[in-house]
């Protein structure tokens, strides 16, 4: 059989994207107010979702046409879908590194496959340490269930990031605590800035920008920058030599890592998006199902891509919340 070689799926300012994050699902078992929109929220019908065959199919185009090297599952909640065991079982099949973004509640039911299946990386979201505001930011009480599989997470080897979006007024106070962390155990934990996307009541008065994490920290720890990965978004450090952790501040708001960009987002109704802020968006899953070639309308997706932010905004200060087009977070894919 004859094999063709992967084509580099560039856009017009020569970035290489081989980084594909993949929405299974924008239902949740937790209610996050930074991500859920304000006005009742609807889940996308199943039949209008990618199936998990549709989704090993389109993550194939993107593997074996595109040299896709790293796939991250994500949702909504990817956990709660009921087929997730065969997306995983499937997609481990295509050679990729597999990484899973999940809020951690049913992790417990998935270790065991995670480790048979390869997959490493876990980034599990956990923005408060204190059991009532972490049940005001989900409105879920699921506080110690989410910490005993983070434990458990570490505990097994997995390579364990924690997000964290800090919100002004909010969870500031507590960033030593996840510092210290960092320090106890071997994660890393990702202070993320707060983003805009449509109905979650975004104001830049609720941004905490990194510099002002930074002297935040400096306040409690003295820290030290270590060395960050080309495509990496966000700017590592650790406490110290002996910490076995480190922490990373990504800095989507106050100073965007858009020029180091390698990645392109699906949504779970198959539709290919070419920027967390974009507004466009591009049919794959309508194609696939009318048997046409992805590949052109992945590539023409590419070449549509902005240079900053979707071409929405450029600095926070020109963010308007309610004029952006786009979708909730829940809807994209974190
Ligand atoms: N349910 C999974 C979870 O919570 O990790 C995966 C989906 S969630 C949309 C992916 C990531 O996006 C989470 O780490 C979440 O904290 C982050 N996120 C959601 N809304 C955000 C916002 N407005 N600003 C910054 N990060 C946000
Ligand atoms: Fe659900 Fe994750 Fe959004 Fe929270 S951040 S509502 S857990 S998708």
């Amino acid at each position: 059989m004859k094999m063709t070689m992967p084509t580099d799926l560039l856009d017009s300012f020569g970035r290489k994207h081989d980084y594909l994050r993949l929405s299974i699902t924008d239902s949740c078992n937790f209610r996050c107010l930074y991500c859920m929109p304000d006005e009742p929220f609807k889940s996308t019908p199943s039949i209008e979702l990618m199936s998990s065959q549709e989704i090993f199919e389109i993550a194939k185009v993107f593997v074996n046409k595109f040299g896709i090297s790293k796939i991250r599952i994500t949702g909504g909640e990817p956990l709660v879908r009921n087929d997730f065991e065969t997306i995983i079982r499937q997609i481990s099949t295509l050679g990729t590194s597999i990484g899973i973004t999940t809020n951690g509640v049913l992790l417990h039911k998935y270790f065991d496959l995670f480790q048979e299946c390869g997959v490493k990386n876990l980034n599990i979201s956990i923005d408060s340490l204190d059991r009532e505001k972490f049940r005001y930011i989900t409105k879920r009480d699921l506080f110690q269930t989410v910490w005993e599989n983070i434990k458990e997470s570490i505990k097994r080897g997995f390579n364990v990031k924690l997000n964290v979006v800090v919100m002004r007024g909010f969870n500031e106070d507590e960033i030593p605590e996840f510092i210290a962390l960092s320090h106890h155990y071997p994660i890393e934990l990702r202070f993320i800035e707060f983003m805009p996307f449509n109905g979650n009541s975004w104001e830049k008065e609720k941004v905490i920008p990194i510099a002002e994490m930074l002297s935040l920290i400096s306040q409690h720890f003295t820290h030290e920058k270590i060395e960050d990965h080309k495509n990496d978004t966000s700017r590592k450090y650790r406490v110290n030599e002996e910490s076995k952790g480190v922490f990373g501040l990504i800095s989507t708001m106050s100073n965007s890592f858009c020029a180091g960009c390698n990645r392109i987002r699906i949504t779970s109704d198959g539709k290919m998006k070419n920027c967390l802020f974009g507004a466009d968006e591009f049919d794959l899953l309508k194609a696939f199902r009318n048997k046409e070639e992805i590949t052109k309308l992945i590539q023409l997706g590419m070449i549509k891509k902005h240079k900053e932010k979707g071409g929405q905004f450029s600095e926070m200060e020109s963010v308007r919340n309610q004029s952006m087009t786009n979708r909730s977070m829940i809807k994209i894919g974190g």
